[in-house]
């Protein structure tokens, strides 16, 4: 069997990963809060962990992995957009989660095997609370109930790396009149009646943040599983708060084996942010036409643990380079198994890039079959991701011979309303248009799509 290697965050080593049940290989990873697009960052680690679930599945068997992602419908930030929209909460959080299930979709992201939603699970949210209040890690106060940090001060901080001393020091914590310590983190907080709120025995309330993942990963995966995983900027204060829960309800589990984080996502080489202009959601870039294995690859060709540059260049390259790929391996069946050096790329950390570049050797080399077997393990070259690249049957001659004649009736007639007509639907269909004495020649650009070509 393979033998898979993951950089594991609480032990910062790179180690061999042994499954706690080979039979049922057991994921979690954080999902989105629903409440509004998921710009390019966040789908980042619905890449990596796909690509993960992908691997366990091929090395373990399909139905010998478990993978759970969580979908956050109570927030106050969905709050909020509920009161600024005049929208129901219902309806935002079902929609935004369709949008982000669709999204992840056009990225080729196979959909995990649970997708529990927050709300599902306020009895257990609940039972974890009244079980850490029983043990001393949990308090009530003013409707509020809050975890302890300092009745587990041995174990905070280790996944980070960082003491609860050097937290209180360095942190900008709240300072709430209710908090024993500022550092006590909010389990369960009380809502006003114009709230989203349940019954608890602590009055009508809804959950804080850090609980939900703890409570689902246990209800889904047991009080050990083999693997959680995140964007780095979920390790504190969020994954620090579900490890302190998980371990402190459920003693005799680990909660989680192996931790990982891919790191974040910058644009042209600045972080992505509403201030920079730069900030852009998974669906702005579909909409402009980028395919989303296009997206897809850019993101597979930087391994996860370091910064990913979004390039337009990146791009650009990935399609003329997908494009080729797509060609040669037009009606080709795959081979029976990805190549050795493409899984073996993946199991040393999941080493996508290295992975990539076995693809390109095998494509120099025109070993189609393994090149398609070897590239769908990356979720590339799939029938479902396929259709932008479907050009081979359009021909485009006969579009260029329309506007070739159309201007030179409009040389003799002066009149250039057509010409105008043709180019701008050419190039709304993601074609650039070349116009010389020679002739007219039209160009695929990113985005290419042959239904708006045949309809201008
Ligand atoms: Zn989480």
């Amino acid at each position: 069997m393979t033998t898979i290697r993951l950089h594991n965050t609480k032990t910062r080593t790179k180690e061999v990963f042994a499954p706690i049940d080979p039979d049922n290989v057991r994921m979690y990873v954080c999902g989105p809060t629903v409440y509004d697009r998921a710009h390019l960052g966040n789908a980042r680690p619905v890449v990596v962990f796909d690509v993960l679930y992908r691997l366990l599945r091929e090395v373990y068997g399909a139905d010998h992995v478990t993978y759970v992602r969580n979908f956050t419908d109570v927030d106050d930030k969905i709050n909020a957009r509920a009161k600024d929209s005049g929208r129901e909460i219902g309806e935002i959080t079902a929609e935004t989660t369709q949008w982000f299930l669709d999204d992840m979709g056009a990225l080729g992201a196979l959909e995990p095997d649970h997708m529990p939603r927050a709300t599902a699970y306020i009895p257990q949210m609940i039972a974890m609370i009244e079980t850490l209040i029983e043990g001393g890690h949990a308090y009530e106060a003013e409707g509020h109930v809050l975890f302890s940090v300092d009745s587990w001060r041995e174990g905070y901080g280790k996944l980070s790396g960082r003491s609860v001393d050097d937290m209180i020091a360095g942190a900008r914590v709240e300072v709430a009149p209710y908090k024993r310590d500022p550092m006590d983190f909010v389990l369960w907080k009380p809502s006003s009646d114009d709230l989203p709120g349940w019954e608890s025995p602590w009055g009508r309330g809804r959950p804080g943040w850090h609980i939900e993942c703890s409570a689902m990963a246990y209800e889904l995966l047991g009080e050990s599983f083999d693997i959680h995983g995140g964007g780095n900027d979920l390790m504190f204060p969020h994954h620090e708060n579900e490890i302190a829960q998980s371990c402190c309800a459920h003693p005799e589990g680990d909660f989680a084996r192996v931790w990982m984080h891919n790191e974040m996502l910058q644009v042209e080489g600045k972080k992505m942010s509403k201030s920079l202009g730069n900030f852009f959601t998974v669906h702005d870039l579909l909409e402009q036409g980028v395919p989303g294995e296009v997206i897809r690859f850019v993101f597979l060709s930087t391994h996860y643990r370091k910064p990913m540059d979004w390039t337009e260049a990146k791009a650009r390259e990935a399609e003329a380079v997908l494009r080729k790929w797509r060609a040669l391996t037009a009606g080709i069946e795959p081979a029976a198994s990805a190549a050795p050096a493409v899984i073996a790329a993946l199991a040393d950390d999941l080493n996508a890039a290295g992975a990539i570049a076995e693809l390109h050797r095998l494509a120099s080399e025109g070993d189609a079959a393994v090149l398609l077997a070897s590239a769908r393990m990356l979720g590339l070259l799939t029938t479902e991701l396929g259709a932008w690249a479907e050009t081979g049957s359009l021909d485009l001659s006969t579009y260029e011979a329309r506007l070739a004649a159309a201007r030179e009736a409009a040389i003799a007639s002066k009149d250039f309303a057509e010409v105008d007509r043709l180019k701008a639907g050419y190039v709304a269909a993601g074609l650039e248009v070349r116009m010389s004495k020679a002739g007219v020649e039209l160009v695929p650009g990113p985005g290419f799509d042959a239904d708006k070509l045949e309809a201008v």
